[in-house]
């Protein structure tokens, strides 16, 4: 039979983009969600769908019973690093106690496989120009400290209880599907690619720049962009790498180029033929001035081949989700929640 998986968080941005993916290799997917920032018309019709909170034990195991998952993708966490510094609390409970009480529910349902949800923020301020899994990993705001400390839990699960799993580092996620339908969404959307195009579509007055007076080049913040799609594949890899590989392993999800937030808008300028309007503003707590991905663990090990690495690609992409009609119903859903 085909593998029967359960995604976490699988309507959430990376999330969606998994289920559809997992979906047309013809995987069976299920999927478990609050649907506290996740979106219903994210998911595709006719979907098993579980309403629950990592939190409630109670309904995770009813998510596990008698459903026989070959394993759990787990995308369902908080993630932003700002929010993180300011509500501490709300990122360890919801990061770290959610993914252990997703640990007891697979040990009980005899799960053994599962693929986490980490972040390049694990590196803290990094030492070297490209950051490899070997880096030290000093995270310096609690969203990357949350992240680490579940890949510690990780391992150790490893060694006691023989759950395999597979951590990977996403630099910055962006981008969406081009067959469309699906993209970023968050309420409040915190990230730059989006938010940026929001300026461009005059959603919102202007893209602040959080900071520019780092030590780049226009002292504005690096990040290595890397798209979606090109994340869920490399989950995809991991399935199958997990059926040979025991224990905990990490990788960085990245394309090895970094661009500070001005090239981003540059490049944004250039696919959207819009002047897009900016201020800048103070630094944002917890952020790292430069993080770029040495990946190559990723593509010699799995085979890994991002498909859209160019920045203007990516942004190509989430330009069309951004104007596309589809994109109303989310951001209706947004506003009813707000
Ligand atoms: N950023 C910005 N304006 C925004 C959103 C983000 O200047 O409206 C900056 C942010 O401070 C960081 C970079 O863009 O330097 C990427 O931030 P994002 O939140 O997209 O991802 P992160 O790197 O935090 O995961």
């Amino acid at each position: 039979r085909q593998p029967r998986i359960l995604v976490c968080g699988g309507a959430g941005y990376i999330g969606s983009h998994m289920v559809r993916m997992l979906l047309r290799h013809g995987h069976e997917v299920v999927v478990f969600d609050n649907f506290s920032q996740g979106h219903r018309a994210a998911l595709p019709s006719g979907i098993q769908v579980i309403e629950g909170d990592l939190l409630d034990p109670a309904t995770l195991a009813r998510a596990f019973a008698g459903r026989g998952f070959d394993a759990v993708y787990h995308f369902a966490a908080l993630i932003s690093v700002g929010e993180s510094v300011t509500a501490p609390d709300l990122y360890y409970r919801n990061n770290v106690v959610g993914a252990l009480n997703l640990l007891d529910a697979m040990r009980a349902a005899d799960c053994d496989r599962l693929v986490f949800s980490s972040t390049a923020a694990v590196y803290g301020n990094p030492v070297s120009d490209l950051i490899a899994e070997t880096h030290p990993q000093n995270p310096i705001n609690p969203y990357g400290r949350s992240k680490l400390m579940m890949e510690q839990v990780l391992e150790d699960h490893a060694r006691a209880h023989g759950i395999r799993s597979v951590s990977f580092r996403y630099f910055n996620a962006a981008g969406a599907d081009p067959s469309g339908g699906l993209g970023e969404a968050h309420d409040p959307e915190t990230h730059l690619v989006p938010n940026v195009l929001l300026a461009a579509l005059g959603e919102r007055p202007a893209l602040d720049i959080f900071g520019t007076d780092y030590d780049t080049r226009d002292g504005t913040c690096i990040r290595d962009y890397v798209h979606v799609n090109d994340i869920a594949r490399a989950h995809l890899a991991a399935l199958d790498w997990m059926a040979g590989n025991d224990g905990a392993h990490v990788f960085n999800l990245g394309n090895g180029t970094g661009f500070t937030i001005r090239e981003v808008l540059e490049a944004a300028e250039a696919v959207t033929g819009r002047k897009i309007p900016v201020r800048t503003a103070p630094r944002r707590a917890g952020d790292a001035g430069i993080l770029v991905a040495d990946s190559r663990k990723a593509r010699d090990l799995l085979g890994w081949q991002p498909r859209i690495p160019d920045i203007a690609g990516i942004i190509e992409s989430a330009w069309a989700w951004h104007r596309a009609p589809q994109y109303g119903p989310f951001a209706r859903a947004e506003a009813r929640r707000a």
